[in-house]
C-alpha cells in the first residue's frame, strides 16, 4: 500500500533513506544500526514516488505513488504508524525467542516451558502464555504477556546477565513506549536510547538478524511521539475482528454485508449494555465472616477501636470482591477465583508512597469501603542482580520502575480502597523460595 520495495529490498524503511546490505551466505538483506538517518520528508515522498511512477523506476525504495496518498488526512510518511503487535511481537521478538530457545539444552527447555504455562495472571487475562516448545501457531497476545512480563523471570537463570540484560534493552524499550508514562516527559527518548542500544549491539548476540523489523525499532520514539502509547496504537482488535467476521459468515459472503450486519449487533448490545448494566464501583458479593476466622477478631478489634456502637454485626459489612475504577480487584475471600491472582495489588500507603500486597478481605464502615491487606516489603532493587552486566547503568532506572524484589511480611494494613492501584503478576520462584518477583499489568485497556 506504501508502494515501497518489501523488507527482501534496499531503501525499504518507510521513514528513512538507508540502504540495506545484502549478505551472500545466508541471502538476506540486513539493515545494521546507523546512528544518523537520512529522513524522508512529505516532500521527498511525494517528489521521488511520483518520479517512481511517471518512470517506472525504483527511486530510493519508492515504486510508484501510495494508494494512501489521496485517502490520509495525514500526509506520508507521517500517516505510516508500525504495528508492534506485527512488528515487535509477531515477526522480531518471536524470531529472537526461538534463537535463544534453540540455545538451551533440552532439560532447561522444557522447565521454562513447564513453568511459562503454568504462570498466574490476573483473571481478565483471556490468553496467557504458550510454552517455548511449539511457537508456530503462537498469538501476537501471548508473545506480548511473554515480552512485557513473562520473559525476563523467566529466563534469568538460563542466560548469562549480560544476555537477560541484553534482551531487557528490548523488552523494557517497548514496555516504556506501551503504556505508562513513567518518566513524564522523556518517556520515549529513554525508551529510544535502549532500543538503539539493543539495535548497535545485536550482532554481538545474533547473527544476521539485523533485519528491516529490528530497524523499525529506531522509529517507535517518533511513533509514540505523533500516535500515542503503543497499546493504543495497534491492530489486536481488528485482527481479531476480521477473523472472527470471516469464520462467521451470515447470510452472505459478502464482507461489506457481513460488516454492517455485526455492527448492527454491536451498536444493539452496546446500547442494552449502558441502560442495563452500568457498573458502579464499590463492594460487591456480600457474606458473614465464621466467628472462628482470625480475620474476624482483626475486624472486631478494628471496629472496636474505631468505632462507637457496640453492634458489630449490623455496622461491619464484608465482601469478597470491588470494583475500583471500573476495574475488578479480588479477596483471598473470592473462592472463584481458580488460579488467577486479582488479589495480588499496588497501592498508595501513607504519603502516597507505592506499596505492594495481597488484599484478604473487603469490608464496608460508615459508608466507606476499605480492603485488610496484607503488606509485601520491597527488599532491594531488581536491579541490583544486574549489577555484572555491562548495561546496568542504562537499564537501571528504568527496569525498578517495573520489577520489583519482595517480601511477605506478617503486617496487616487496612487501606481505602481508593489507593488500590493495579493489579499485579508475580513470579514466586524467579529469585529464590524467599522472595518473590512482581511487575504491575501494564495497560488496563488494550484488546486481549
Ligand atoms: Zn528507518
Ligand atoms: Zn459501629
Amino acid at each position: 500500500m506504501t508502494n515501497i520495495i518489501g523488507h527482501n529490498g534496499y531503501y525499504s524503511c518507510f521513514y528513512g533513506h538507508i540502504k540495506g546490505i545484502h549478505i551472500r551466505k545466508p541471502r538476506k538483506r540486513q539493515y545494521p544500526y546507523t546512528s544518523t538517518i537520512n529522513y524522508r520528508t512529505v516532500n521527498s515522498f511525494y517528489i521521488n514516488s511520483r518520479e517512481a511512477q511517471l518512470n517506472n523506476k525504483n527511486i530510493f525504495g519508492h515504486l510508484g505513488i501510495s494508494i494512501l496518498n489521496e485517502v490520509l488526512d495525514i500526509s506520508l510518511p507521517h500517516g505510516i504508524v508500525i504495528d508492534y503487535a506485527h512488528v515487535s511481537l509477531l515477526r522480531h521478538f518471536r524470531d529472537v525467542t526461538r534463537t535463544v530457545v534453540a540455545s538451551l539444552a533440552p532439560s532447561v527447555r522444557e522447565k521454562i516451558d513447564y513453568s511459562l504455562r503454568t504462570q498466574a495472571f490476573p483473571h481478565f487475562f483471556h490468553r496467557k502464555m504458550r510454552g517455548i516448545e511449539d511457537f508456530s501457531f503462537i498469538k501476537a497476545n501471548e508473545l506480548k504477556n511473554l515480552l512485557l512480563y513473562g520473559f525476563i523471570p523467566h529466563f534469568i537463570h538460563y542466560l548469562t546477565i549480560d544476555q537477560l540484560c541484553f534482551l531487557s534493552l528490548l523488552i523494557i524499550g517497548i514496555r516504556l513506549l506501551h503504556a505508562d508514562n513513567v518518566f513524564k516527559p522523556i518517556t520515549s527518548t529513554t525508551a529510544n536510547n535502549l532500543l538503539c542500544r539493543y539495535d548497535a549491539d545485536h550482532h554481538i548476540y545474533f547473527f544476521h538478524q539485523a533485519n528491516l523489523v529490528l530497524h523499525l525499532h529506531q522509529h517507535f520514539q517518533d511513533i509514540y511521539k505523533c500516535h500515542d502509547p503503543l497499546s493504543s496504537v495497534n491492530t489486536f482488535a481488528q485482527e481479531d475482528f476480521i477473523g472472527y467476521i470471516s469464520k462467521n459468515k451470515n447470510g452472505t459472503t459478502s464482507f461489506h454485508n457481513l460488516l454492517s450486519y455485526y455492527y448492527n449487533i454491536d451498536v444493539l448490545l452496546t446500547n442494552l449494555n449502558e441502560k442495563k448494566m452500568c457498573a458502579v464501583d464499590g463492594p460487591l458479593d456480600l457474606f458473614s465472616l465464621a466467628h472462628n476466622d482470625p480475620l474476624f477478631d482483626e475486624l472486631f478489634d478494628y471496629h472496636q477501636q474505631m468505632c462507637n456502637c457496640n453492634n458489630y454485626n449490623m455496622c461491619i459489612k464484608t465482601y469478597r470482591r470491588c470494583r475500583v475504577l471500573k476495574q475488578i480487584f479480588h479477596s483471598l475471600q473470592y473462592i472463584k477465583r481458580k488460579n488467577t491472582i486479582s488479589y495480588f495489588v499496588q497501592y498508595l500507603f501513607r504519603s502516597n508512597q507505592t506499596e505492594f500486597g495481597t488484599i484478604k478481605i473487603f469490608f464496608q464502615h460508615h459508608g466507606q469501603t476499605f480492603a485488610l491487606i496484607q503488606h509485601f516489603q520491597v527488599i532491594n532493587a531488581f536491579s541490583d542482580y544486574l549489577k555484572e552486566s555491562r548495561y546496568y547503568d542504562l537499564l537501571k532506572q528504568s527496569i525498578d520502575n517495573f520489577y520489583f524484589v519482595l517480601k511477605k511480611t506478617n503486617i496487616n494494613r487496612i487501606v481505602s480502597v481508593e489507593k488500590i492501584q493495579k493489579h499485579l503478576i508475580i513470579f514466586e520462584d524467579a529469585l529464590g523460595k524467599s522472595h518473590v518477583l512482581t511487575t504491575p499489568v501494564s495497560s488496563m485497556t488494550e484488546h486481549d
